[in-house]
């Protein structure tokens, strides 16, 4: 087991990585940028170290800082959380070749699964089903109509290199796809320097299911269930459930049982995701991510597994401490993102937070970094908590949850809390009849 753990995070996510590390008796190092001063995940952990200003591709993104940062505290392994440097196998590599173990994928596996082409690809070598489409990247006029033609209309053109849902275009008959393809390109190299784009059938109404994996790269591998994460704005997850409205136990089991089949062909190490888009019973692959997500306490709340332990576990070389027939679901898990946010325009909302109250008791947990006197920096993503909540089953979790939205106060800055008051109430919503184009939808028609 390592003895010392370096976080190369904040927020709360850092937070959550300390409090594995703290229980499973590592010592902690936190970094963080000259505007993170302040924060938990500093105060909290054994030791920590400035890695340079405010802007995250000078911190949180500085590689040699982090290296430097390691040498200097002597850490063993380094946790990336989510977003930053989580997905990057140069990183990895690199941690690698200085004798300090990555806490996830191999750099590998981080490299096939970030590029969507050869995601697919993967994906459908290891008996994924995936979404009908165009077997690499569209590369001429003539392949786009002929792809288009046999997929059958409406397609949805996307990038290769794509995330946050940009360079992505739909047509919806033959007249639409020289526009579309075009459009795709030219906005998938403003945004990844690369405009390779490969075209999907456009499905009308998915939700969006994913199943979370866990291996030890030594071939054995679980998943634990699935998540419903359908309730997006601008592909951004706002609310997700585990033991899915709509996705019943033998359907869980199936999708479940494929990638976890998947995982130990690939011989996977550490926590991932596999994202699908569910329509009429069908699951359609998207894609992977190689880590840990946002999300993932809805999992570990109906699983009772603790996915940090598991990635820090087998990263330190030991099995996974569970086989498939252990895993047991119980009950219904919603979270929902609170954001210093604008309620009705999104907008950020940075500041001081004057009052902070956060909602607790039975079956609630709440994942934070923040506390009555936080200021939160400009400078980064706006999620300041995750509200968790648990019931017996979906009704019970939606009255737990409406009860404990009402109970959290947050004052001093807006966030979305206000959203998710108006949400708990929507029949729609307590009736688990949503798909991903919903929030939007909604968003648009009831402007206040
Ligand atoms: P990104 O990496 O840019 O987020 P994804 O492939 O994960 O791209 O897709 C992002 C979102 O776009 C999905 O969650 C879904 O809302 C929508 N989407 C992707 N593929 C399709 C498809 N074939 N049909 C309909 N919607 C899609």
């Amino acid at each position: 087991m390592f003895q010392k753990v370096l976080i190369a995070n904040r927020g709360e996510i850092a937070l959550r990585i300390l409090r594995a590390c703290k229980e499973l008796g590592i010592q902690t190092v936190a970094v963080h940028s000259t505007a993170d001063a302040n924060a938990m995940h500093v105060r909290l952990a054994d030791e920590s170290v400035c890695i340079g200003p405010p802007s995250a591709k000078d911190s949180y993104l500085n590689i040699p800082s982090i290296l430097a940062a390691c040498e200097i505290t002597g850490a063993d392994a380094v946790h990336p959380g989510y977003g930053f440097l989580s997905e990057n196998a140069r990183f990895a590599k690199i941690l690698g070749e200085h004798k300090v173990t990555f806490i996830g994928p191999s750099a590998h596996h981080i490299e096939i699964m970030g590029d969507k082409i050869t995601a697919k690809k993967t994906a459908v070598e290891l008996g994924i089903p995936v979404v009908p489409g165009s077997a690499g990247a569209v590369e001429s006029d003539e392949e786009a109509l002929r792809t288009a033609k046999e997929i059958g209309y409406p397609v949805l053109i996307k990038a290769t290199a794509g995330g946050g849902g940009r360079g992505m275009k739909v047509a919806k008959s033959e007249k639409d796809v020289l526009e579309a393809w075009s459009t795709a390109r030219t906005e998938a190299k403003a945004a990844f320097g690369n405009d390779s784009v490969y075209m999907e059938k456009y499905l009308g109404k998915p939700r969006h299911i994913e199943v979370q994996v866990l291996g030890d790269g030594q071939g054995n591998a679980v998943h634990l269930g699935v998540r419903d994460c359908s309730l997006q704005r601008r592909h951004q997850k706002v609310w997700e459930e585990a033991g899915g409205p709509t996705i019943l136990p033998k359907e869980r089991d199936e999708i479940g049982e494929i990638c976890a089949v998947a995982m130990r062909k690939l011989k996977y190490a550490g926590a991932g995701t596999i994202e699908f888009l569910y329509e009429n019973g069908e699951f359609y692959f998207i894609e992977m991510n190689t880590r840990l997500q946002v999300e993932h306490p809805v999992t570990e709340r109906i699983t009772g597994i603790d996915i940090v332990y598991e990635q820090i576990r087998v990263a330190s070389g030991e099995k996974l401490s569970m086989t498939q027939d252990k895993v047991q679901f119980y009950g219904h898990a919603i979270e929902v993102r609170i954001n210093a946010e604008d309620p009705q325009t999104f907008a950020p909302s940075p500041g001081t937070i004057t009052f902070y109250h956060p909602a607790g008791g039975v079956g609630v947990r709440v994942d934070s970094a923040v506390y009555q006197g936080y200021k939160i920096p400009p400078y980064y993503d706006s999620l300041i908590g995750k509200l968790i909540v648990y019931g017996r089953t979906r009704d019970e979790c939606l009255q737990r949850l409406r009860r404990a939205i009402d109970e959290f106060v947050v004052d001093g800055i807006k966030t979305t809390l206000p959203l998710f008051q108006r949400l708990i109430r929507e029949p729609d919503i307590l009736a688990g009849n949503y798909d991903i184009h919903w929030l939007e939808k909604y968003l648009a028609e009831n402007k206040v």
